[in-house]
């Protein structure tokens, strides 16, 4: 007998998960390893310290262990913001008219307004509890940056960011809530490392990348004494940590014997979507249940739909080890016409095999008509979702509106990872009717792909 849902499932704070899911355990084909670019080698434990600490270090390469236990500071620090609630879309499902059941998993109530605070509050304890100074990073569009400001100032750790210039002149809010939690905000490309001010030189005036932020970011942990780098997205260790996301959704879903058809979720490195479809994806792996698992990402920067399946740099300066994963290649940068983030050239390696194996589908979505269903869910379920969620909301809805024409009752979840507070100028943008669409042709994509290592 269904029971009457409701519109806000939350769990209460015994049912939280006490451990990460490591879906790489139940993967047949395990992700590629990461490569040493000076050898071409597999990384080793030691060499990949150097970058990371070393309990993250671990958790990079660890391919076997299906549980990891939450330390009880991550949990308690969990606590202040989490569960996270599991909505039922009432309002959206009958303002569609669509017989299918919608259900999104929200992850903005926190104020980095993302998913990304629950596995930077784990990199800032396992950098405190090696006694390290600091941690640097980079941000594009700033969530990452935020989340880890957020986590250093509670850890009482220094964070140094380097923020892609363009969005630190754009986003001097964003900025602004980082400096306020005690960062370090430098813009990039800068002249504080040897690689930014190379970049520079090559290319003055560049309003700076992702790639360009994470050399600069990981030459500035390497060079000093007591730091090491953070990533929030595309690392394996991140996706664990975001399994929280998944595994709260699947005990709610339990609970009220919700049976998801398709699960989506955008795709930037990986992470909220690695994350909400890990458990889910574990149960499909021991053949225990299926779904249909759909990546949304952006047609100006496809990685997954049209990128190639081979190892690339994870950055511009090429200091980061090589991955092998469905990548535009590192020198890609995205029209600047794009608003709507999921800006980075590769994706994590952990979907990418799954992508492979046909485990899991992926599109590709234009930005008007992901900031149409933006507006719309706005309007409709009252949240005023980040560009990126918005990517994922396209889809549930395009799939809810299948189900009208077939009468099919599905039941369609996805996850809304943030809020858009921070993002009004791309809104003005679709508002003022100035937002159009890019998609890069195939030979602006040899250009990228020109340049992928020989491996
Ligand atoms: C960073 C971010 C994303 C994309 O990153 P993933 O690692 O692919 O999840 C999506 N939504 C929001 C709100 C973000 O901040």
């Amino acid at each position: 007998m269904e029971q009457k849902i409701p519109y806000k499932i939350y769990l209460s704070e015994e049912e939280l998960p006490k451990q990460w899911y490591n879906v790489r355990a139940d993967m047949k084909i395990k992700p590629a390893p990461l490569l040493n670019p000076a050898t071409n080698q597999p990384v080793t434990l030691e060499e990949l310290s150097q970058i990371f600490c070393t309990e993250l270090a671990k958790q990079e390469l660890d391919n076997d262990n299906a549980y990891i236990t939450i330390p009880e500071e991550i949990q308690n620090f969990y606590k202040m913001y989490r569960p996270a609630p599991l909505v039922r879309a009432y309002f959206l499902e009958k303002a569609l008219g669509t017989p299918a059941k919608i259900y999104y998993k929200f992850e903005g109530n926190n104020t980095s307004g993302s998913h990304k605070l629950n596995s930077s509050i784990a990199q800032a304890y396992y950098a405190k509890k090696q006694g390290l100074k600091g941690v640097t990073t980079e941000t594009g569009a700033g969530q990452w940056g935020t989340a880890l400001a957020m986590a250093c100032s509670y850890f009482d750790l220094d964070c140094k960011v380097f923020m892609v210039k363009c969005s630190y002149e754009q986003k001097p809010f964003r900025r602004e809530v980082m400096r306020t939690y005690g960062a370090n905000v430098t813009p990039s490309p800068s002249e504080t490392t040897e690689v930014g001010r190379k970049i520079l030189e090559e290319f003055p005036g560049t309003s700076g990348s992702l790639g360009c932020a994470i050399s600069e970011a990981v030459e500035c942990a390497v060079t000093n004494e007591g730091y090491r780098y953070v990533l929030g997205s595309v690392l394996s260790q991140v996706l664990l940590h975001q399994s929280i996301i998944g595994l709260e959704t699947m005990t709610a879903c339990d609970k009220y014997g919700i049976q998801p058809d398709i699960i989506i979720g955008c795709a930037g490195g990986g992470s909220n979507l690695g994350g909400l479809i890990s458990p889910f994806m574990g149960r499909k792996l021991r053949g225990e249940a299926d779904y249909q698992f759909i990546a949304v990402e952006p047609a100006s920067c496809p990685s997954l739909t049209r990128g190639k399946y081979v190892y690339d740099f994870c950055d511009t300066g090429k200091v980061c080890p090589l991955s092998k994963m469905y990548t535009l290649g590192s020198g890609f940068i995205p029209s600047p016409n794009h608003a709507g983030g999921l800006r980075y050239h590769g994706m994590s390696s952990v979907l990418s095999e799954l992508y492979d194996e046909g485990l899991m589908e992926a599109r590709s979505v234009e930005q008007t008509a992901v900031f149409e269903a933006a507006t719309k869910f706005a309007r409709i379920e009252g949240t005023l979702p980040a560009p990126e969620s918005s990517h994922a909301i396209r889809v549930a809805i395009d799939e809810a509106l299948k189900c009208k024409e077939t009468g099919e009752e599905k039941t369609i979840l996805f996850g809304l990872t943030g809020t858009g507070y921070f993002d009004m100028v791309a809104y003005q943008k679709f508002n003022d009717n100035l937002m159009s669409d890019y998609i890069p042709t195939d030979e602006e994509l040899a250009k990228g792909f020109a340049n992928l290592p020989n491996v």
